[in-house]
């Protein structure tokens, strides 16, 4: 059975596809990252951590139908509705165009993706590539009487939706405007959030489309763009439904981005979007959350400059369970690093043709099944490594079978390629045993070990090793 944590509820609940059908079809969402400079360790974290629950949900069978969108308009630098768009003030600092930012920085996440072994989403939509969804999305909404416009932009009315920001658990009312919240003129309440906005007068965007609306007061066409939340909304219903299984992201996304996208949903469809929300915990620096508006950050190049493998940090992360924080050092990436060198080492001395141990894969699947218990899970695969009562190759195979899941790319290790010639040593020596010449069995076996190999004799027959 498979537990996951959900923040809706605030608690572990079994998880069950809202479909059940005979292909175990599952739909998860997971926002993506806004493309204007490197996605940072702290990014990385969290597409691990989404990487990792749907490694777990193919290992239980089911078919993950995983959509990570890129933002590439509309996330403006307050996280709020003020401030520049993130893509066009990177354009102007690099000297680009905003179109060539975000295709720069797309290529620069996937690239970094691969080398942290995250799989491939099944489809990765670009919100400028959705504008027309996001328009008729927003349409519906101004049907049904969720909108307002103030002179710089189309609002959603979040005092129309009874219960808004259950997600959070937000207490609106004690949200007072003018209090701590700075509003935007026009804005009614402190939690609405804009849909659509009007281009500023004054500046030319590089990202503006046409659409229905124009500011109070202004006749002919006013370009404009969307507003951060209503991409999510409008992309996961075009690739998963109404509602599908799981949206995840880290745990910074609560209070706004996904209480605007559930509002959003609910409002237009009259359903929460997805039955599981999932949210990682921060990566930490000097214990302090790593962003690039802290300053603090470090990317996947800094780390690969400095001659780790890009798989070590993915260890790390393992290392700590996604709901708690993760403190980075240096210190701790190079006690991963080693232990993935220790763990590389042990598996390629392992022989093939092994079986999965059950007893392994059962406590595995039980860790893995409990809201991901990824520290528990390595912590069963050094345990398995130092069981004296499972053969090698048996190691091996489970070890294969974990790594699905913990993507450390085992798969990639070289297999140890025993030559021709020791083979024939080895078995000329198990002819020898066998007529019981132990004499001259030994000698062999010496021969054996002066060309740099050993036999080590198991219940299956010799083993045969590399190296000491
Ligand atoms: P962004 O590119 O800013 O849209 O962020 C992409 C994703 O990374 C979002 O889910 C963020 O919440 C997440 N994120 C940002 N900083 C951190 C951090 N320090 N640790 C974990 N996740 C983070
Ligand atoms: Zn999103």
């Amino acid at each position: 059975m498979l537990k996951l944590y959900n923040t809706l509820t605030r608690k572990k609940e079994e998880f069950q596809p809202i479909r059940q059908t005979a292909d175990k079809k599952v739909g998860f969402y997971c926002c993506g990252p806004t493309v204007y400079w490197y996605a940072h360790l702290g990014n990385f974290r969290t597409y691990i951590f989404a990487d990792i629950l749907r490694r777990i949900l193919e290992y239980n069978g089911y078919k993950v139908n995983y959509i990570m969108n890129y933002t590439d308009v509309g996330h403006l630098t307050s996280n709020q509705d003020s401030g520049d768009d993130k893509m066009e003030k990177s354009a102007k600092r690099e000297g680009k165009t905003a179109w060539e930012i975000a295709d720069f920085y797309i290529k620069a996440f996937k690239k970094n993706a691969e080398a942290l072994n995250i799989l491939k989403p099944t489809q990765t939509p670009r919100a400028t590539d959705h504008i027309d969804d996001q328009i008729e999305l927003i349409k519906i909404l101004e049907e049904k009487g969720f909108t307002y416009k103030t002179k710089d932009a189309i609002y959603f009315d979040t005092s129309k939706l009874k219960n808004y920001g259950k997600l959070a658990m937000l207490d609106a009312q004690g949200l007072k405007a003018g209090a701590r919240v700075e509003m935007a003129e026009g804005k009614k309440n402190p939690t609405d959030f804009a849909l659509w906005k009007f281009s500023p007068k004054d500046k030319k965007r590089q990202m503006e489309w046409n659409s229905p609306w124009t500011p109070p007061g202004v006749r002919g066409k006013v370009k404009g763009f969307p507003g951060w939340h209503i991409e999510c909304s409008a992309m996961s219903r075009k690739y998963l439904g109404e509602q599908f299984d799981i949206h995840g992201g880290a745990i910074d996304l609560i209070p706004i981005h996904h209480t605007n996208e559930i509002a959003q949903s609910e409002a237009a469809y009259g359903k929460i979007p997805a039955r599981f929300w999932m949210h990682g915990e921060f990566l930490l620096i000097d214990e302090g959350k790593m962003g690039k508006s802290e300053g603090n950050i470090f990317t996947l190049e800094t780390l690969i400059d400095k001659g780790f493998n890009p798989l070590a940090y993915r260890y790390l992360v393992l290392t700590a369970h996604y709901r708690s924080k993760l403190n980075f050092t240096w210190q701790s990436l190079e006690a991963a690093q080693s232990a993935l060198n220790n763990l590389y080492q042990a598996f390629s001395k392992y022989p093939e043709d092994g079986k999965i141990s059950r007893e392994y894969k059962k406590e595995f699947e039980e860790t893995i099944s409990d809201d991901l218990d990824m520290p528990k899970a390595m912590a069963l695969v050094w345990k398995l490594i130092k069981d004296e009562k499972v053969s090698d190759r048996d190691k091996k195979q489970t070890l294969l079978d974990f790594d699905k899941v913990l993507g450390l790319g085992l798969d990639k290790i070289k297999k140890i390629e025993i030559p021709d010639e020791i083979k024939r040593l080895v078995k000329q020596r198990e002819k020898l045993r066998q007529e019981k010449k132990w004499k001259e069995a030994d000698e062999v076996r010496k021969k054996i070990d002066e060309l740099g190999y050993q036999i080590e004799d198991t219940k299956e027959g010799p083993e045969i090793k590399k190296g000491g």
